[in-house]
């Protein structure tokens, strides 16, 4: 088969849901302790070995952890940058675009707001381009969209307002269903989810080429209206970021709260002929060990309930990236 060119490169910045979630001292003890227990049982003696050994042996959430930023995902292709909302995982991925032609100014990004509870804006303030003469460009369908970041930054909240940026700071109203052209060939569109104050999903593609961001919604049974065209959205998506914040049963006893299961992903991933699928806005409460088992449950029943589907799935971590 003909190797095709990358289409577009995500890169998970931040993937817990509603608060940042850093691992405590005592967690981390924990884990170098367990891990080293394995090295020792495995009969590793050869320092050179050890990062390939826990590397074969466990996942990168695992050994590590899944992450603590909140809510903010790249998509990048040639000098196109756009970013799927400013939670905590902004700021290291401000970092990383200074190390480049952001740090002289000049350059451009694309925002795309999902809704601006504050895990989704928190981060905003530490996005280190804002600092330089770049332009950002926050894209969104909710109004007032520009009162929501400036009072983020009243003095009450934050020692410094918006206009202190030498950034230039381009507000933009959208309207869901619509497409928006980006450079490079790359365009993106909006769909309502399900969610306290609102929640978009937001669809950019390029040459065929899509990845769907789907975060913070809840999709009831019985709300076939909301399914249906929540799996036209999503159709034949290369890449579906997805709120999974809860176990099935949780998300039976938070009806309402506005959050989804990797169940739920799996089965609308499929209906709509998905091909990766990211379990992503992790719960604050659930260790790296219990999202681990939240992953493994989500395959054991793709393959009871759709045995042969060739959707891939697995847990957004941190530092992760895509090529499409
Ligand atoms: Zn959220
Ligand atoms: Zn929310």
């Amino acid at each position: 088969m003909e190797n095709q060119a990358s289409q577009m490169s995500v890169t998970f910045w931040g993937v817990r849901g509603s608060i940042p979630t850093p691992l405590t001292p005592l967690e981390i003890e924990a884990k170098v302790i367990e891990m080293s227990s394995e090295v020792v049982r495995a009969g590793v003696t050869n320092p050179d070995e050890v990062a390939s050994f826990l590397r074969n042996k466990y996942t990168l959430m695992e050994c590590g952890t899944v992450g603590g930023n909140t809510t903010c995902v790249s998509v990048e292709w040639e000098d196109t940058t756009v970013i799927f909302d400013a939670g905590t995982g902004i700021r290291p991925l401000g970092k990383k675009l200074m190390k480049g032609p952001f740090s002289n100014g000049g350059s451009e990004v694309h925002l795309l707001v999902t809704h601006t509870h504050w895990d989704h804006i928190m981060g905003f303030p530490y996005f280190a381009p804002l600092f330089q003469r770049n332009t950002i460009n926050i894209h969104g369908v909710h109004p007032n969209l520009e009162d929501r970041f400036r009072g983020q930054q009243k003095p009450e909240y934050y020692p410094v307002p918006l206009e202190i940026f030498p950034a230039t700071l381009n507000f933009d109203q959208i309207e869901e269903n619509k497409k928006y052209e980006l450079k490079g060939g790359g365009s993106f569109s909006a769909m309502k989810l399900h969610h306290p104050g609102d929640c978009f999903g937001y669809r950019v593609e390029r040459n065929g080429v899509s990845v769907i961001m789907a975060t913070d919604s809840e999709y009831k049974r019985g709300d076939d209206g909301l399914i249906a065209r929540t799996i036209e959205f999503f159709k034949g998506a290369d890449l579906l970021i997805f709120d999974s914040q809860y176990t099935v049963e949780e998300a039976l006893l938070k009806e309402d709260w506005g959050h989804s299961s990797a169940i739920m992903g799996v089965r609308l991933a499929i209906e709509a002929g998905v091909k990766k699928l990211a379990l992503f806005h992790h719960e604050p409460n659930y260790s790296d060990k219990f999202i681990c088992n939240i992953l493994k449950k989500a395959l054991s029943d793709k393959d009871k309930h759709h045995p042969g589907a060739s959707l891939d799935v697995f847990a957004a971590t941190e530092g992760l990236q895509i090529d499409l």
